[in-house]
């Protein structure tokens, strides 16, 4: 792994929830995901070569067979909507305009599922299996959230 990302800066996560405030070191697979994030608008994975499954966000060892991945790949910033939670109630934690919504998508190219936040959506017509797309901030910092939401596609 050490080989695969000689080079690679390693960022600090920020997460600002309401209640607290903390930072933490992404660590050297995290923050090149990240990176690709940033400057590149691209969305990486790692592949297992043993059984070629695709993990997005990237993983070290992959939870089928245990096997060290070091080769990356880039996957699409489209796929498809697993499951969705819209979130309607008040809480402390998310200091977002309620209603919110999250969901898990598979993009295409991962085997993975991605955690997300859906947006440019209406709630009321949320479906598993509809196709989304990845929006991205305009200005990016190294962070999850330079995505900024997944939308339908149209
Ligand atoms: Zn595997």
């Amino acid at each position: 792994m050490e080989q695969v990302l000689e080079g690679t800066d390693i960022l600090t996560c920020e997460e600002r929830p309401r209640i607290w405030r903390y930072s933490y070191a992404a660590g050297p697979l995290r923050s090149k995901f990240l990176l690709h994030l940033r400057d590149d608008k691209k969305i990486m994975g790692t592949i297992c070569p043993a059984c070629g499954r695709v993990y997005v966000p990237a993983r070290s060892t992959c939870l089928k067979c245990f096997e060290s991945m070091e080769e990356w790949v880039q996957v699409s910033d489209e796929g498809l909507l697993e499951t969705f939670t819209v979130v309607y109630a008040s809480s402390p934690v998310y200091p977002e305009d309620r209603p919110f919504a999250f969901g898990i998508i598979r993009l295409d190219g991962a085997d993975t599922g991605l955690v997300h936040r859906l947006g440019e959506i209406d709630f009321e017509k949320i479906r598993i299996g509809m196709r989304l797309k990845a929006v991205f901030e305009d200005k990016r910092r190294g962070d999850i959230r330079d995505i900024k939401h997944f939308r339908p596609v149209s």
